[in-house]
Protein backbone atom coordinates (compact mmCIF):
# COMPACT_ATOMS: atom_id res chain seq x y z
CA UNK A 1 0.00 0.00 0.00
CA UNK A 2 1.38 3.36 -1.02
CA UNK A 3 0.93 5.90 1.61
CA UNK A 4 0.84 9.54 0.56
CA UNK A 5 3.41 12.20 2.30
CA UNK A 6 1.60 15.25 -0.36
CA UNK A 7 2.13 17.83 1.76
CA UNK A 8 5.66 17.39 2.73
CA UNK A 9 6.48 16.32 -0.65
CA UNK A 10 4.77 18.98 -2.56
CA UNK A 11 6.45 21.66 -0.38
CA UNK A 12 10.27 20.06 -1.36
CA UNK A 13 10.25 22.03 -4.43
CA UNK A 14 9.45 25.14 -3.27
CA UNK A 15 11.42 25.04 -0.47
CA UNK A 16 14.30 24.61 -1.89
CA UNK A 17 14.60 27.89 -3.60
CA UNK A 18 15.54 28.87 0.01
CA UNK A 19 18.50 26.43 0.10
CA UNK A 20 22.26 27.84 -1.55
CA UNK A 21 22.47 26.57 -5.08
CA UNK A 22 25.47 24.65 -4.70
CA UNK A 23 24.07 22.68 -2.05
CA UNK A 24 20.38 22.44 -3.59
CA UNK A 25 20.88 19.45 -5.78
CA UNK A 26 22.08 17.45 -2.51
CA UNK A 27 19.51 18.34 -0.23
CA UNK A 28 16.99 17.32 -2.31
CA UNK A 29 18.26 14.40 -2.70
CA UNK A 30 19.10 13.76 1.17
CA UNK A 31 14.92 14.96 2.01
CA UNK A 32 13.59 12.56 -1.14
CA UNK A 33 15.72 9.78 0.41
CA UNK A 34 14.40 10.31 3.89
CA UNK A 35 10.66 10.44 2.43
CA UNK A 36 11.66 7.15 1.14
CA UNK A 37 12.50 5.63 4.16
CA UNK A 38 8.91 7.34 5.44
CA UNK A 39 6.75 5.37 2.54
CA UNK A 40 8.49 2.06 2.34
CA UNK A 41 8.47 2.05 6.80
CA UNK A 42 4.55 2.55 6.72
CA UNK A 43 4.30 0.34 4.13
CA UNK A 44 5.87 -2.77 6.04
CA UNK A 45 4.26 -1.84 9.14
CA UNK A 46 1.00 -0.72 8.12
CA UNK A 47 -0.41 0.34 11.86
CA UNK A 48 1.69 2.89 11.42
CA UNK A 49 0.00 4.09 8.26
CA UNK A 50 -1.29 7.95 8.14
CA UNK A 51 -4.39 6.58 6.74
CA UNK A 52 -5.82 4.95 10.05
CA UNK A 53 -3.36 7.22 11.70
CA UNK A 54 -5.82 10.80 11.78
CA UNK A 55 -4.59 13.29 13.45
CA UNK A 56 -1.46 11.88 14.42
CA UNK A 57 -0.90 11.47 10.77
CA UNK A 58 -1.84 15.37 10.34
CA UNK A 59 0.76 16.58 13.27
CA UNK A 60 3.43 14.14 11.57
CA UNK A 61 2.98 15.89 7.98
CA UNK A 62 3.22 19.45 9.99
CA UNK A 63 6.32 18.18 11.83
CA UNK A 64 7.46 17.07 8.52
CA UNK A 65 7.06 20.47 6.75
CA UNK A 66 8.73 21.99 9.75
CA UNK A 67 11.61 19.99 9.74
CA UNK A 68 11.74 20.76 5.92
CA UNK A 69 11.43 24.58 6.22
CA UNK A 70 13.58 24.91 9.46
CA UNK A 71 16.47 22.86 7.45
CA UNK A 72 16.29 24.80 4.71
CA UNK A 73 16.74 28.42 6.44
CA UNK A 74 19.09 27.15 8.71
CA UNK A 75 21.68 26.40 5.29
CA UNK A 76 20.69 29.56 3.87
CA UNK A 77 21.51 31.75 7.46
CA UNK A 78 24.67 29.34 7.38
CA UNK A 79 25.78 30.14 3.72
CA UNK A 80 25.11 34.33 4.65
CA UNK A 81 27.27 34.55 7.07
CA UNK A 82 30.06 32.21 5.53
CA UNK A 83 29.65 34.86 2.45
CA UNK A 84 29.76 37.76 4.69
CA UNK A 85 32.79 36.78 6.48
CA UNK A 86 35.16 38.88 5.22
CA UNK A 87 33.44 40.20 2.91
CA UNK A 88 33.68 44.11 1.49
CA UNK A 89 29.92 44.45 2.51
CA UNK A 90 30.42 42.49 6.03
CA UNK A 91 32.91 45.11 6.97
CA UNK A 92 31.05 47.86 6.26
CA UNK A 93 28.11 46.63 7.76
CA UNK A 94 30.25 46.25 10.95
CA UNK A 95 31.29 49.19 10.64
CA UNK A 96 27.51 50.99 10.34
CA UNK A 97 26.24 49.22 13.01
CA UNK A 98 28.80 50.26 15.70
CA UNK A 99 28.79 53.93 14.37
CA UNK A 100 24.65 53.99 14.87
CA UNK A 101 24.77 52.42 18.00
CA UNK A 102 27.26 54.95 19.20
CA UNK A 103 25.36 57.46 17.62
CA UNK A 104 21.89 55.76 19.23
CA UNK A 105 23.60 56.14 23.26
CA UNK A 106 24.31 60.38 22.48
CA UNK A 107 20.90 60.62 20.80
CA UNK A 108 19.22 58.80 23.85
CA UNK A 109 21.71 61.45 26.43
CA UNK A 110 21.06 64.37 24.21
CA UNK A 111 17.30 63.54 24.77
CA UNK A 112 16.22 65.49 21.07
CA UNK A 113 17.27 65.70 17.59
CA UNK A 114 17.91 68.95 18.10
CA UNK A 115 20.12 68.95 21.17
CA UNK A 116 21.90 65.06 19.29
CA UNK A 117 22.44 68.15 16.35
CA UNK A 118 23.98 70.51 18.50
CA UNK A 119 26.57 68.22 20.60
CA UNK A 120 27.62 66.94 17.22
CA UNK A 121 28.08 69.78 15.24
CA UNK A 122 29.94 71.40 18.15
CA UNK A 123 32.20 68.23 18.85
CA UNK A 124 32.87 68.17 15.42
CA UNK A 125 33.61 71.55 14.73
CA UNK A 126 35.20 72.43 18.05
CA UNK A 127 38.23 70.11 18.08
CA UNK A 128 37.70 67.02 15.68
CA UNK A 129 37.95 68.37 12.51
CA UNK A 130 41.48 69.64 13.48
CA UNK A 131 42.33 65.95 14.17
CA UNK A 132 40.90 64.39 11.78
CA UNK A 133 42.12 66.30 8.80
CA UNK A 134 46.26 66.47 9.74
CA UNK A 135 45.49 62.52 10.42
CA UNK A 136 44.01 61.48 6.73
CA UNK A 137 46.53 63.54 5.35
CA UNK A 138 49.37 61.85 7.17
CA UNK A 139 47.90 58.62 6.84
CA UNK A 140 47.93 58.89 2.42
CA UNK A 141 50.85 60.35 2.51
CA UNK A 142 53.27 57.92 4.62
CA UNK A 143 51.39 54.62 3.45
CA UNK A 144 52.34 53.44 -0.12
CA UNK A 145 49.51 51.79 -1.87
CA UNK A 146 50.13 48.51 -3.48
CA UNK A 147 49.31 49.50 -7.39
CA UNK A 148 45.90 48.25 -8.71
CA UNK A 149 46.69 45.52 -11.43
CA UNK A 150 43.06 44.25 -11.85
CA UNK A 151 40.66 46.67 -13.85
CA UNK A 152 38.39 43.77 -15.13
CA UNK A 153 34.43 45.41 -15.85
CA UNK A 154 32.73 42.12 -15.43
CA UNK A 155 28.93 41.42 -15.27
CA UNK A 156 28.76 44.21 -12.32
CA UNK A 157 27.86 47.81 -12.41
CA UNK A 158 31.23 48.94 -11.48
CA UNK A 159 35.11 47.99 -12.68
CA UNK A 160 37.53 46.44 -10.81
CA UNK A 161 38.94 49.84 -9.99
CA UNK A 162 35.98 51.77 -9.43
CA UNK A 163 34.68 49.29 -6.98
CA UNK A 164 37.81 48.81 -4.93
CA UNK A 165 38.46 53.06 -4.62
CA UNK A 166 34.42 53.33 -3.75
CA UNK A 167 35.00 51.13 -0.75
CA UNK A 168 38.26 52.47 0.51
CA UNK A 169 36.44 56.11 0.58
CA UNK A 170 33.61 53.95 2.40
CA UNK A 171 35.16 52.51 5.17
CA UNK A 172 38.04 55.09 5.61
CA UNK A 173 34.69 57.37 6.31
CA UNK A 174 33.23 55.08 8.66
CA UNK A 175 36.17 54.56 10.50
CA UNK A 176 36.73 58.20 10.60
CA UNK A 177 33.28 58.53 11.90
CA UNK A 178 33.40 55.40 14.43
CA UNK A 179 36.49 57.22 15.43
CA UNK A 180 34.67 60.66 16.26
CA UNK A 181 31.79 58.90 18.39
CA UNK A 182 33.06 56.14 19.80
CA UNK A 183 35.34 58.82 22.16
CA UNK A 184 32.27 60.95 22.55
CA UNK A 185 30.33 57.85 24.25
CA UNK A 186 33.08 56.74 26.01
CA UNK A 187 33.90 60.37 27.77
CA UNK A 188 30.12 60.83 29.12
CA UNK A 189 30.86 59.63 32.40
CA UNK A 190 33.75 61.70 32.50
CA UNK A 191 31.91 64.73 31.49
CA UNK A 192 29.49 64.31 34.14
CA UNK A 193 32.19 64.01 36.23
CA UNK A 194 34.73 66.76 35.23
CA UNK A 195 32.31 69.09 33.01
CA UNK A 196 34.32 70.87 30.37
CA UNK A 197 38.00 69.24 31.21
CA UNK A 198 37.14 65.75 29.61
CA UNK A 199 37.49 67.86 26.20
CA UNK A 200 40.86 67.20 26.63
CA UNK A 201 40.97 63.29 27.43
CA UNK A 202 38.08 63.55 24.40
CA UNK A 203 41.27 65.03 21.62
CA UNK A 204 43.63 62.22 22.60
CA UNK A 205 41.33 59.28 22.14
CA UNK A 206 40.22 60.90 19.03
CA UNK A 207 43.92 61.27 17.66
CA UNK A 208 44.59 57.73 18.94
CA UNK A 209 41.58 56.36 17.19
CA UNK A 210 42.13 58.32 13.88
CA UNK A 211 45.65 57.50 13.61
CA UNK A 212 45.09 53.83 14.46
CA UNK A 213 42.07 53.67 12.43
CA UNK A 214 43.24 54.85 9.51
CA UNK A 215 45.86 52.79 9.80
CA UNK A 216 43.77 50.01 9.86
CA UNK A 217 41.84 50.69 6.96
CA UNK A 218 44.79 51.23 4.63
CA UNK A 219 46.33 47.46 5.74
CA UNK A 220 42.91 45.81 5.69
CA UNK A 221 42.50 46.97 2.11
CA UNK A 222 45.67 45.69 1.54
CA UNK A 223 44.73 41.99 2.49
CA UNK A 224 41.99 41.73 0.21
CA UNK A 225 41.52 40.42 -3.21
CA UNK A 226 41.66 42.83 -6.43
CA UNK A 227 38.39 41.88 -7.78
CA UNK A 228 35.92 40.70 -5.69
CA UNK A 229 37.44 42.59 -2.44
CA UNK A 230 37.26 39.52 0.47
CA UNK A 231 40.28 38.94 2.58
CA UNK A 232 43.20 37.01 1.24
CA UNK A 233 43.07 33.12 2.68
CA UNK A 234 45.78 30.30 2.61
CA UNK A 235 48.58 31.93 4.01
CA UNK A 236 51.51 29.76 2.37
CA UNK A 237 55.48 30.01 3.41
CA UNK A 238 57.45 30.65 0.43
CA UNK A 239 61.37 30.57 -0.22
CA UNK A 240 63.80 30.56 2.17
CA UNK A 241 65.13 33.68 4.18
CA UNK A 242 69.00 32.59 3.47
CA UNK A 243 67.95 33.53 0.29
CA UNK A 244 67.22 36.74 0.05
CA UNK A 245 70.10 37.84 -2.36
CA UNK A 246 69.05 36.41 -5.52
CA UNK A 247 65.46 35.35 -4.17
CA UNK A 248 62.75 36.33 -2.39
CA UNK A 249 60.87 35.25 0.28
CA UNK A 250 57.50 36.10 2.18
CA UNK A 251 53.70 34.83 2.66
CA UNK A 252 51.31 34.08 -0.28
CA UNK A 253 47.46 34.60 0.35
CA UNK A 254 45.00 33.23 -1.85
CA UNK A 255 41.51 34.52 -2.73
CA UNK A 256 39.31 31.81 -1.67
CA UNK A 257 37.66 32.64 -5.30
CA UNK A 258 40.54 31.97 -7.09
CA UNK A 259 40.79 35.18 -9.03
CA UNK A 260 44.38 35.54 -7.46
CA UNK A 261 47.10 35.47 -5.56
CA UNK A 262 48.74 38.04 -3.32
CA UNK A 263 52.82 37.78 -2.52
CA UNK A 264 53.94 39.57 0.61
CA UNK A 265 57.83 40.03 0.86
CA UNK A 266 58.93 39.16 4.27
CA UNK A 267 61.43 42.21 3.79
CA UNK A 268 60.93 44.92 1.67
CA UNK A 269 63.34 47.31 -0.20
CA UNK A 270 63.32 49.75 -3.08
CA UNK A 271 63.50 46.83 -5.49
CA UNK A 272 60.03 45.36 -3.85
CA UNK A 273 58.22 48.14 -1.62
CA UNK A 274 54.54 46.61 -2.23
CA UNK A 275 52.90 43.03 -2.03
CA UNK A 276 52.84 41.77 -5.50
CA UNK A 277 49.25 40.75 -6.88
CA UNK A 278 48.85 37.64 -9.50
CA UNK A 279 45.72 37.73 -11.22
CA UNK A 280 44.62 33.68 -11.98
CA UNK A 281 42.15 32.95 -14.71
CA UNK A 282 39.30 31.49 -14.70
CA UNK A 283 40.40 27.51 -14.50
CA UNK A 284 41.80 27.98 -11.17
CA UNK A 285 38.32 29.08 -9.88
CA UNK A 286 37.14 24.92 -9.35
CA UNK A 287 40.43 24.33 -7.37
CA UNK A 288 40.26 26.94 -4.88
CA UNK A 289 36.49 26.28 -4.36
CA UNK A 290 36.68 22.93 -3.78
ZN1 LIG B 1 38.53 37.34 -5.19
Amino acid sequence: MRVPLALEERMLAPVSRLVPAVRRADWVREWQAEFWQLRHAAERDPGRSRKGAGRNGLCEALSLSYGLIADAVWLRMDWLQLSARGSAAGCLVVLAAYCLLCAGVELVVAGSWRAFERVIWGHLSGGFVFVAVPGLIAALATYPLRPLRCDERDAKLFSARVRWNLFLAVKMALTLALGFLFPMVACLPLRAAIGARADWVELLLWLGMVSLGLRWALLNQEQRCQRCLRMMKQPTRLGLASRNFLEWSGTELACADGHGLLQVAEMTGSWCWYDLWVKLDGSYREIFTA
